[in-house]
């Protein structure tokens, strides 16, 4: 036979574009429209329908950027559509055209359809501009269309052009004038016999562009689509639709074959809780994505939904309390399904242990409380890699199933698995899937199909996957094309087996056919978006200082409510804990949203400090009685300059400076206690800091400490996420300090050093407390740089083979080499608290207060021969980027950080010093100190949390952990009235067979804890 495959392909493309997808709508009828705009922030429908509207013509531009018009729609069907005159096969349907472009769904103009008495029908969208007209809904009485329509000015903020600045990123900034003019609002009638034709031509025109071309199938499926072409006539489409499909029948169905994949299609809509777009505008996201959703289960009873993120349920609850009484029926039946189990889908690398925690806390009360469920799985497609502390909490939060996507996201390496036991540092693994259609979007499309099967990488062993299918990151949700493409895959030669599903049947088919596969130990770390553990230090800030403030205060007003009564703030602190827990998404704490939310966190934070620190202070005062002695106060696990950890003491008088004098020495100065001394030069650089019981040195010979490097930073893509490793090769050192002074400091004296870079200035404080090994830095920084990297370098005298990094509830080890391109392309890396590299017996750590990114690298010495190689290790704090996009100002101006170089630190002495920087003492006026509320006897088993618990009982829940990575046997006394001790999960429910199960010894419990363990213990009053 002659080949006619181009020839055909050609003809079906034109075919399609030019006849059949004209066909769909047989007629379309203009409605009258009148219009209202808001001018400002959104409305509530009550608001809306009660305003003036004023006629408004097709053509009409509407909407300056983040604006919204509302538009009431309204006109007669045509009779011979409906009750007994409608031709067969057909329906009656709105359409709208908000003068959408070639932007995606979610990421551009976008409407919710509501029906005059205020209930929301569906959203429109790109690609979903239907809205149904049922009778008692969208018709009026007399069977009139009467609706209204609010539309969303939001902008298409990259514009195509994703490292572009863009002023429309906020309201302020983002223009006066419309960007959409209204297309179309019309009513149609809708041709199903040719949009079924549409369906099978789309899934085997899909088919024939994946298979090979000299497949027999894939001919087939050519033949079949000729003769469909043959079968069609262009001038009356609808006339001939039947015999078109007729002709396509037996192509499409013929059966998979018997290895086919066998994928398990989960609807789903990545709805970012805040990116591109302010949270206020991810409710009105959340409200057309669901609409959507129950939309399509009304008129497919096998759709069902899976819907992360509490947060974005407890949203719809407020605002749409009547659409949130339709998806909780949906629920019910299994249909709409929550999963997750999280409050938001949070980044993972930089939340602390306790907020990670409390994600999986306040969410699984949420799904539980709310709607009745709780998710077994946690669900995370697209945060920026993964601790390697959350195999733990997912477990202890009742959760063994892990799904995730982005890793596939990598730029150097592949994942080696599809389908793996993700196992912890504590040993914990849950089962995990990363689906191969390396999307969490699919359109169900052949291509993406293949892709599935394809790259698989558990083949021969097994055999299945989960597709995500929807619009998303922006919202939208499966449409009706994409079910229609999962029904004609369900079974068809040359596709894996499409099934509509739902994670847990996922889960548990996938556990059936491989019970053991291979283990992926360790964090999960995405070779990719490498600079969202630094843009957008303010907001990293907040959330640093929001977690230390959060535990004070539950400690606090803990120890208050036990020790004299006081009432437990615990809604307030709920609603605290869920302001910090959004900010923690997975676009917003990493730095990447456009400056509105920006600003938004930044405002947040402050609102949430003040009230923390209202109830700290309202507890303190309650608890250190009526006085005018100072009081030392210690938040920290760990006892500190006389004072126990978690509690306070009363002292006799105010304590003297806290830090030693400097003194000059030649061109520079000294700082020396009995511990350590240190050498600043005149420029203001650490030379020298020796450990005096030893005599050993921490700086690299003729190296400088605490010097500031200056990168250009300019990645190919995603500027706010991405550092590019080539950012290295252009480096200035700010060498020279304007100006070096003593100065008096909050806690004592200190070294001044003013440096000058550019519009920009940096201020840094050096001080050395008077009975520490800490040096302590703090830098203000006034940073007016576009697009450059500020690092603060400690090139240590440490032959370091790996770089401990603290992570939630522990610490992880990365090479200091780069022997592998794993090891290669870990060239920037996220620490909590602290790092810390070292020699057996010596060890250098640096903490921090609030900076994220690190790296950590082998280095040599300058006189260093040809024979020596590395026999430094240097340490880089990332203080501050400067991105451009999204947010063009990201990062300009005020800034302070602080951190601490430890002289002489074992791992130990690291995590001391992480808690010390980051929960200062604070000092009240009273009358008598506070007995700690619990006391732990080994230093290696740390308390992060003291709370009353969530079930309002008045009882006190104390989470503990070994900190080291080693065994620990510790007695935990609680030092009050108490009726027993139980282990609990994370949601302080009893652990059926804890680890470490208590044993009692007198008033203290006695724990076995493993390397990492965390323990939730809830003591009974
Ligand atoms: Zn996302």
């Amino acid at each position: 036979m002659h080949d006619t495959t181009a020839r055909t392909t050609a003809r079906l493309e034109r075919f399609t574009h030019d006849w059949l997808e004209p066909a769909v709508l047989r007629e379309t009828r203009p409605l009258d429209v009148e219009a209202w705009t808001v001018g400002g922030e959104p409305v509530p429908f009550a608001e809306a329908v009660a305003a003036d509207y004023a006629p408004f013509a097709l053509g009409t531009p509407w909407g300056r950027p983040w604006d919204t018009t509302w538009f009431h729609v309204t006109g007669a069907v045509p009779a011979a559509w409906s009750g007994d005159a409608a031709p067969a096969d057909t329906r009656v349907e709105l359409v709208v055209d908000l003068g959408f472009t070639g932007a995606g769904p979610g990421f551009q103009a976008e409407g919710t359809a509501w029906t005059r008495d205020g209930r929301i029908i569906k959203a429109v969208e790109p690609r979903n501009q239907h809205v149904p007209l049922a009778a008692g809904q969208a018709l009026d009485a007399e069977g009139r269309v009467d609706l209204y329509v609010e539309a969303a000015a939001n902008p298409d903020v990259p514009g195509g052009a994703w490292t572009r600045p863009t002023p429309m990123g906020a309201w302020e900034t983002s223009g006066p004038d419309p960007i959409y003019a209204l297309r179309t609002m019309h009513v149609a009638l809708v041709d199903e016999t040719v949009w079924e034709l549409l369906q099978d031509v789309r899934a085997l025109h899909g088919l024939v562009r994946v298979l090979p071309a000299t497949s027999p199938r894939a001919a087939e499926v050519l033949r079949a689509l000729e003769d469909m072409l043959d079968a069609v006539d262009p001038d009356d489409v609808a006339g001939t639709a039947a015999a078109g499909r007729a002709a396509l029948a037996t192509a499409l169905a013929a059966p998979a074959t018997a290895s086919a994949h066998r994928i398990h299609a989960v609807g789903h809509a990545h709805i970012d809780s805040a990116w591109l777009w302010p949270t206020r505008e991810t409710v009105r996201k959340c409200a057309r994505t669901f609409s959507n959703v129950l939309a399509l289960m009304d008129s497919d009873p096998d759709v069902k939904f899976a819907c992360s993120s509490a947060q974005q349920y407890s949203w719809v609850q407020e605002h749409y309390p009547e659409l949130f009484e339709r998806i909780r029926e949906r629920v019910r039946e299994g249909r709409f399904v929550p999963v997750g189990g999280m409050w938001v889908e949070s980044d993972t690398n930089m939340p602390g242990g306790e907020a990670l925690a409390r994600q999986l806390v306040e969410g699984k009360r949420y799904f539980v409380e709310e709607l009745g469920v709780e998710p077994k799985e946690v669900w995370l497609p697209d945060s920026f890699g993964y601790t390697a502390a959350l195999p733990q909490l997912a477990r202890l939060a009742g959760s063994d199933n892990f799904l995730t996507q982005k890793i596939s996201w990598n730029d150097t390496n592949r994942m080696p698995h599809h389908t793996f036991w993700w196992e912890g540092i504590d040993g914990s693994r849950v089962f995990t899937h990363f689906p191969p259609v390396d999307t969490y979007n699919s359109d169900l499309s052949a291509e993406e199909l293949a892709r599935a099967e394809q790259q698989y990488a558990e083949k021969g062993r097994a055999n299945t996957s989960l597709v995500p299918f929807g619009y998303g990151d922006g919202g939208g949700g499966p449409t009706r094309e994409m079910v229609a493409a999962a029904r004609r895959t369900r079974d068809l030669e040359g596709s894996p087996r499409v099934e509509l599903s739902d994670s847990q049947s996922f889960f548990d088919a996938a556990r059936a056919e491989y019970a053991d596969p291979a283990t992926w130990t360790g964090e999960m770390y995405l070779e990719y978006h490498r600079g969202t553990y630094t843009s957008q230090a303010r907001t990293k800030r907040g959330n640093r200082r929001s977690e230390h403030l959060l535990r004070e205060a539950e400690l606090w007003a803990a120890t208050a409510a036990v020790r004299t009564g006081a009432d437990y703030p615990a809604e307030r602190l709920r609603r605290l804990w869920r302001t910090v827990l959004l900010q923690q998404f997975h676009d917003i704490l990493p730095g990447s949203s456009i400056a509105w939310v920006h600003r938004e966190a930044e405002r947040n934070y402050a609102e949430v400090a003040r009230e923390l620190e209202e109830v700290i202070g309202a507890a303190l005062r309650a608890l250190v009685g009526e006085g005018d002695r100072p009081v030392a106060v210690n938040a920290g696990p760990f006892a500190r300059d006389g004072v126990a950890g978690l509690g306070a003491t009363a002292l006799d008088a105010a304590r003297g400076a806290g830090t030693v004098a400097p003194v000059p020495d030649g061109d520079g100065w000294v700082l020396a206690n009995d511990l350590v001394r240190v050498v600043v030069d005149g420029n203001g650089h650490v030379v020298s800091a020796v450990d005096r019981a030893g005599g050993r040195e921490a700086i690299l010979p003729g190296a400088r400490a605490n010097l500031l490097q200056l990168h250009r930073d300019v990645p190919n893509e995603w500027e706010a996420w991405d550092i590019d490793e080539h950012y290295r090769r252009s480096t200035t050192d700010l060498v020279d300090a304007a100006k070096i002074e003593v100065v008096d400091g909050a806690s004592g004296p200190a070294l001044r050093v003013l440096r000058e870079l550019g519009s920009s200035r940096v201020e840094q404080d050096l001080a050395l407390p008077t009975g520490g090994r800490g040096l302590r830095i703090t830098t203000r920084v006034d940073w007016h740089e576009r697009q450059k990297l500020l690092k603060l370098a400690f090139p240590l005298d440490v032959r370091a083979e790996r770089a401990t990094s603290e992570i939630q509830f522990g610490h992880v080890h990365r090479p200091t080499h780069v022997n592998t391109s794993w090891d290669h392309a870990r060239f920037e890396t996220v620490a909590h608290r602290w790092v810390h590299v070292g020699e057996p017996g010596f060890g250098v750590a640096v903490a921090n207060d609030s900076t994220y990114g690190h790296d950590i690298t082998r280095t040599r010495t300058d006189d260093a021969t040809d024979a020596q190689g590395a026999r430094g290790t240097t340490v880089r704090l990332s203080l501050l980027r400067a991105p451009m996009f999204p947010d063009p100002d990201a990062d300009q101006g005020e800034h302070e950080l602080t951190c601490e170089l430890v002289v002489g630190a074992g791992i130990g002495d690291a995590v001391h010093a992480g808690y010390a920087l980051n929960l200062p003492e604070r000092v009240v006026a009273g009358d008598h100190g506070v007995e700690p509320l619990v006391a732990v006897d080994d230093d290696a088993v740390v308390v992060e949390a003291v709370k009353l618990a969530e079930d309002g009982s008045g009882d006190v829940v104390v989470r503990l952990y070994e900190s080291r990575g080693g065994r620990a046997r510790a007695r935990v006394t609680p030092a009050f009235e108490h009726t027993g001790v139980e282990v609990t999960d994370l949601l302080e429910r009893p652990l059926a067979a804890p680890a470490g199960t208590p044993g009692r010894d007198g008033d203290a419990v006695v724990l076995e804890l493993t390397p990492f363990q965390v323990v939730t213990l809830r003591v009974r009053r």
